[in-house]
């Protein structure tokens, strides 16, 4: 066993999320292993673009209060504890709420070696109704 050096902290890119986000990287899989795990912290109204994951996306929220919500879907608060699945393929947002920070583990997979499909798919931002859940 060894313990891993530390990447330095990532500040998510402008094009994928909204607002002040921060990515560490905990685990980067080495093949066959395609596992992928970050810790990612949002600021209070910080969020992801509309987005999906070609292999799907598992969240656990350890810190503070935020939303989800799936295209077609409403809005859900998550809690510390909170697990969520998100199918290969659904598009979908997540984030902080607006007056608290939030944190997440995100536990996704690479795409096969064979597979064409990009790991993640990104769209447009959440605008400010559909975080308020108006539209
Ligand atoms: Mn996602």
């Amino acid at each position: 066993m060894q313990i891993e050096p530390k990447p330095p902290t990532a500040k998510g890119p402008a094009g994928m999320f909204t607002g002040d986000v921060f990515l560490d990287a905990i685990v980067q899989g080495k093949e066959p292993s395609r596992v992928r795990v970050n810790a990612v912290r949002f600021t209070p109204g910080a969020r992801t673009a509309w987005h999906s994951h070609a292999v799907g996306q598992t969240l656990y929220v350890t810190e503070g209060r935020g939303r989800i919500q799936a295209r077609g879907g409403s809005i859900s608060e998550i809690r510390p504890g909170d697990v969520i699945s998100t199918p290969p393929g659904e598009w979908h947002w997540h984030g902080a709420a607006p007056e608290h920070y939030m944190t997440h583990l995100s536990i996704t997979e690479g795409v096969a070696p064979d597979d064409a499909r990009a790991e993640s798919s990104w769209g447009d931002h959440v605008t400010d109704d559909e975080y308020e859940g108006r539209s």
